[in-house]
């Protein structure tokens, strides 16, 4: 009912999926905890339910949701983004080629370098957020092309429809759209085969629980990428499954005002002597402001900053925080601030960090969505005292 076009993205969050139960009339979707179905007759599966790896009730009613809003019609959900990262990059054999851009999340860098090239895979990482240049970069042997926009931690952007339109036929396009959110843009809307997501951060947006997805419109993708996940075993619980739901129902209040409480910070931090650059594609001093603004429906509540002071000044600024958290993630309701250079990309080799602008003096928030007057006057305090030792 609720997974069609003619609702807004809050209905579809709210309701695709979650009619209330047949039999109780539970207006929340409940959380089913068996790890088996009985079976009326060998193989007389009710609902196609069989065993919780292969299908869960409350797993495939969040995996509707997950579908309605990013646009698709099919998704799968995963007990990680690493996990649906995995699922995406299994659809590739040995010898094939997938190209990503050099400040992926260090994650997936990890799992490519360390992982997948020892098993085969030709993995390049390209110094590059210009459609055009990865374009140019594919060759025969390429399957996949893997992108984050914005990108993460200078929230560079790439041209998703540039992409999709300029690729050879054979070869995939897959976003993971765990920044921007579909609140923001929708990656298959623009041509892309494949949407991932990192749950764990915008979608269930408290913190509390790790998940990832993948969308599409392909009933064969789809058909390969569940495959791989029964075959693996990397499926959320339904408790999980229940807490990215739940999430997903207030994306649409939340992101506005991750937005508004970033481009107040990042204005402030714009301003300040103890501030050498901001990148926040929300404002006009972002390389990709333009882009941003044709692609996406707003930006999402991340800021990153290059302190004056370098080190020292970058470690008296986080130190000095006293609401904003030293921690990993992002996309969660309280504010977080982190040092990428060795938390976020430590996996990527100095060298290479320098070159595409990870620098020692770089500090990423995530804004979150408490009262902006409380966030802004933190920044501030802990700006003066990275600007005073
Ligand atoms: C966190 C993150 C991932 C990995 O997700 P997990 O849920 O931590 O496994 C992938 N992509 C992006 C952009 C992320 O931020």
């Amino acid at each position: 009912m609720a997974d069609t076009p003619r609702h807004g993205l809050a209905t579809r969050a709210i309701h695709a999926g979650q009619e209330p139960d047949p039999r109780t009339g539970a207006v929340v979707v409940p959380i089913v905890t068996s790890s088996t179905f009985k079976q009326d007759g060998v193989g007389g599966f009710r609902d196609g339910f069989e065993y919780a790896r292969t299908g869960n009730p409350t797993r495939r009613s969040l995996e509707q949701t997950l579908a309605a809003i990013e646009n698709g019609t099919h998704a799968r959900a995963f007990a990680s983004g690493s996990a649906a990262t995995d699922a995406v990059v299994s659809l590739l054999s040995p010898g094939d080629e997938v190209l990503t851009t050099i400040d992926v999340y260090g994650g997936t860098y990890r799992y490519l370098e360390q992982v997948k090239a020892r098993w085969g895979l030709v993995c390049r990482f390209l110094a590059t957020s210009d459609a055009e240049e990865i374009l140019a970069a594919i060759t025969d042997r390429t399957r996949l092309i893997w992108i984050e926009t914005p990108t993460n931690p200078l929230l560079n952007v790439i041209d998703i429809a540039a992409l999709a339109a300029g690729r050879p036929e054979g070869v995939l396009l897959a976003v993971d759209n765990t920044f921007a959110t579909p609140a923001l843009q929708n990656p298959l809307d623009l041509g892309a085969d494949i949407v991932a997501h990192s749950a764990t951060k915008y979608l269930g947006g408290h913190s509390d629980v790790l998940g990832g997805a993948v969308i599409t419109r392909d009933a064969e993708l789809d058909e390969r990428i569940g495959f791989h996940q029964n075959a693996v075993g990397a499926v959320p619980s339904p408790f999980d499954c229940f807490l990215v739901q739940r999430g997903i129902k207030t994306l649409s209040v939340r992101m506005p005002r991750h937005e508004d409480n970033a481009r107040r910070i990042a204005s402030l931090l714009e301003e300040h002597p103890a501030v050498e650059r901001v990148f926040f594609p929300g404002l006009p001093s972002h390389p990709h402001h333009e882009l941003a603004r044709r692609q996406m429906r707003g930006v999402p509540g991340m800021v990153s900053f290059r302190l004056a002071g370098g080190r020292a000044a970058a470690d008296r600024f986080l130190d000095g925080l006293e609401l904003f958290a030293l921690a990993e993630s992002l996309g969660g309701v309280e504010s977080l601030a982190c040092y990428p250079y060795t938390m976020t990309h430590g996996a990527i080799p100095d060298a290479q960090k320098q070159a595409i602008g990870i620098t020692e003096n770089l500090v990423r928030l995530s804004v979150g969505i408490e009262d902006a007057a409380d966030l802004l006057a933190d920044v501030e305090q802990a700006l003066a005292r990275a600007a005073a030792p």
